[in-house]
This record gives structure tokens, sequence and C-alpha cells, in this order.
């Protein structure tokens, strides 16, 4: 008698669980979204429905909208209404758009009527599943953080607290890693995420084995002058200024230094020349828009002295066949600035800077390329 409680009960709250299934063409494969009942209606949440139909979307508080790309479609929603525009017309969906918390719900309705309406011929709705052309998904999945030195190299010291520029490098890093996770859903990849030696050759090479999309490398700056300060972020072109060069040379040396002399750099001067020039000419202009969106943040964000974007030579970001940044956090060589960089609150907020700048990038740059 008991079990057969416990079975109906089952029953019950099984039946209360609707989901709505999404069938790509293509790969056969299907995603089965749970259901929501808001206010007597059924929805389901962005949250499960963006990385299915790999729509990217962007969510604006203060006014309340939720934009929604689709197979390179824009759809603009606003929270408690029930219209939506699409290529300048409105539509009804009859059930508002609603938000708990921090995601979004759409009415099921926009699933098995909508979508199919506009994507007529690449999407088809038939009792509770939703068939689908495969999206195309050319949007940053995979960012690579490179915290720079490591190991045997400290990179630069600081003169008061003798704090070193390695452990500023992967605190940072990783406090970053844990927001773009956390808050964009990305994949994160370290080429460090301890105290060890890799090579700035390696530290490229792990980032174009793993199809990164996105790589960003993090250091902190050094000068004779202790009352050098700020942050700069640099993308890889000919250095234009001696300022420019100087830090060039500060975190090129780690090859002489610490990767065989003379002779390493000649290699990483001959070799890799031609190809790491090509890699990052294509780059160039993405380069520079993910560095002024990182710096723009970072200045904003944490108030130091901006130094602004810069191009430099760098080793590192050499052969990478992707958008790449080098961010100067500041100087470690300022005693002031020696206290903030290995303040933990300090570095949190670096962190949730460069996230945001990021954020911005990642955006736009996914809009162009997935229309
Ligand atoms: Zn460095």
């Amino acid at each position: 008698m008991r079990k057969i409680l416990w079975w109906l009960i089952l029953v019950m709250i099984s039946s209360q669980l609707a989901a709505i299934s999404i069938e790509i063409k293509e790969e056969g494969l299907r995603y089965e979204i749970e259901e929501k009942e808001i206010d007597g209606i059924n929805y389901v949440s962005i949250r499960d429905l963006s990385p299915i139909l790999r729509c990217i979307n962007k969510q604006e508080r203060h006014d309340q909208r939720l934009y929604l790309h689709i197979y390179g479609e824009t759809f603009i929603f606003l929270e408690d209404s029930s219209y939506y525009s699409y290529k300048i017309e409105s539509y009804n969906m009859h059930y508002p758009l609603q938000r708990i918390a921090a995601d979004y719900y759409l009415p099921v309705v926009f699933l098995s009527e909508h979508i199919p309406l506009h994507f007529a011929g690449d999407a088809e709705y038939h009792i509770g599943t939703l068939q689908i052309k495969k999206p195309v998904d050319h949007s940053v999945q995979v960012i690579v953080l490179d915290p720079g030195h490591g190991g045997k190299d400290p990179g630069a010291v600081g003169k008061k607290l003798k704090a070193q520029e390695k452990d500023i490098n992967l605190a940072v890093a990783l406090k970053l890693k844990q927001l773009l996770e956390n808050e964009l859903g990305v994949k994160v990849l370290m080429t460090r995420s301890d105290d060890r030696f890799v090579s700035l050759g390696d530290r490229t090479r792990f980032a174009n084995e793993h199809k990164a999309d996105l790589f960003i490398s993090i250091h902190a700056n050094a000068s004779k002058s202790s009352s050098s300060c700020g942050a700069e972020t640099y993308y890889l072109a000919t250095a234009m200024t001696s300022d420019a060069r100087a830090v060039e040379a500060l975190e090129n040396q780690v090859v002489e230094l610490y990767e065989g002399g003379a002779s390493a750099r000649s290699k990483y001067d001959d070799l890799d020349f031609i190809l790491s020039d090509l890699s990052q000419t294509e780059h160039l202009e993405s380069s520079n828009d993910l560095a002024s969106n990182v710096q723009q943040n970072l200045i904003a964000g944490s108030k130091t002295y901006d130094r602004g974007v810069k191009q430099a030579n760098f080793y590192v970001l050499r052969g990478a066949f992707m958008p790449s940044v080098l961010i100067e956090l500041g100087f470690i060589s300022n005693p002031e600035e020696e206290r903030l960089l290995v303040n933990d609150e300090y570095q949190q907020r670096l962190a949730r800077t460069i996230f945001e700048g990021i954020k911005r990038f990642k955006y736009h740059y996914d809009r162009i390329r997935n229309t």
C-alpha cells in the first residue's frame, strides 16, 4: 500500500515537470529543457536556452531589456511585456517576459510558434519538439589566461615589500578565471595555475593547441623611477614609443635570462618572425578593440593612472592565432602601487574591471562573427 502511494506521488511530481525538446537536425542531438510554471503559464529560462540555440544574450537591467541574437538576428524583449521587436516589427507572445532573480524566462509559445514563424524552413515544431537547423557559433568560448613569469622567473620585484610579480599575476588571473567562468559561462584555461616556469613559446603554443578564442597575458610593470605609476594594455605590433620599447625589453628578457641566453633569443627573433607576424596581423583590429575595452574598464574601475593602449612586440603574444593582449596592472616598483597590488581586495577589483572589459568586447565580437 505504501509503495503504491509513493508511486502515485512520483507520478504526480513528474507530470508537473513538463519539458520541451529541441532537436538539432544535422546532428540528431536532442536536448530537454525543463519548463517552469509562472502565473499558470509554462516558461523556459534563457540560461537553459542560450547554449542550445547558441544565442548571444545581453541583459540591460537599467532599461529592463533583453537582447537575444539567434542565427545572427536580433530580438528585443522588454521585462513584463508580452511584446518583442524583430526586424522593426513588433510581435505579441501574449505572455510577458519574466525575470526571476538573475534569470529571464520566455513563455514556451516563443519556441513553439514564434521561432518556427521567423525561421521558416530552418525550424519546425511538432508536439513538444522544436526541430532546428544547426546554429553556427563563432562566439568566444575558450579564453586562455596567461599569468606572466613563474617558478625560477619571479618577474619584477617590488622595492619596499619585495613582492614578486609572478605571484600578483597569478592571483589576479585566478580571480579573473572565476568571474569569466561563473558570469560569462566561457571555458577558461591557464598557461599556469601555480608557481611554475613556462617558456614564452609554450604559452602561445598552449593557446593555439586549445583553439583559444582570446589570449590574455597578465603582468605588473617596473621602472627605475619609483614614481612611475598606472596601468596599460598592449597588443602586438611594432613598439611605437620609447616607453613601450622599455616594457617590451623588460618582458622579453625572460628568454635570455631563463630560456637559454642569446641563442634562445635569436631563435625567437628569426624563426617565429614571419609566422607570428602573419598570425597577429589578421587579429590586429580585434586585439586593439580588446585592449581598448580592457583598458577603459580597468581605469574606470581601479581609478589608477591611465597609461593608455599601446603597441609592442612581445614574444609572448607572437604566434598566437587569436586576439591577444598583455595587461600591465601597475608598477611594482612604485611603493604605493606595490602595496595595492599585493592587496587581495585590490586584486579582486582589478579582476572585476578586466572581466567587464572582456565581457563588453565579447558581446560586440560575437555579434560581428555570428552575423
Ligand atoms: Zn612581466
